[in-house]
């Protein structure tokens, strides 16, 4: 695993164990060369998930994103962090098991907006507004950047 401070591909595992109740695995990583130290996550990854957007165009499945959009819309609540990993990695579950590979962009947000309304209402009108009024849907980039609060200071 590349150390993302200096580049260095020789990085050793200091600790391993399980999160997320069991269906992660957190390795804590040490880089030799800058004395850098990072988390890395492995997960089963069932099967490549392709989604498919409104105007057609298909684009890999980023659970990243995904977990940014949720990470936004619970910006501030009182929801644990744990509590948000084990609800973002059951929406992938979910979407892993439905049984086709290619899943429009509309279906992920209909699924999302379910999961967060039982785990925290406000964030779930945040998330639902947004996606609402997001008529086109068209790139997940461009919800992400409109659930963003424009008091986010820039760097
Ligand atoms: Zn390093």
């Amino acid at each position: 695993m590349r150390c993302p401070f200096c580049g260095n591909v020789d990085t050793q595992v200091k600790d391993s164990r399980p999160a997320e109740d069991h269906v992660a695995i957190r390795r804590r990583r040490f880089c030799p060369a800058c004395s850098g130290r990072f988390t890395t996550y492995e997960r089963v990854q069932l099967r490549d998930l392709v989604v498919i957007k409104t105007n057609g165009k298909r684009e890999n499945f980023d659970r990243d994103k995904l977990e940014r959009s949720i990470r936004i819309a619970l910006q501030k609540r009182p929801v644990e962090p744990e509590r948000m990993d084990q609800m973002i990695s059951g929406i992938v579950r979910r979407l892993e098991s439905m049984g086709d590979t290619d899943i429009s962009s509309k279906l992920i947000g209909e699924i999302v907006m379910e999961a967060l309304a039982r785990i925290d209402t406000v964030a779930y009108v945040r998330f639902a507004s947004v996606y609402k009024n997001f008529q086109a849907a068209d790139d997940f980039e461009d919800f992400v950047a409109e659930l963003r609060p424009p008091s986010t200071p820039e760097g």
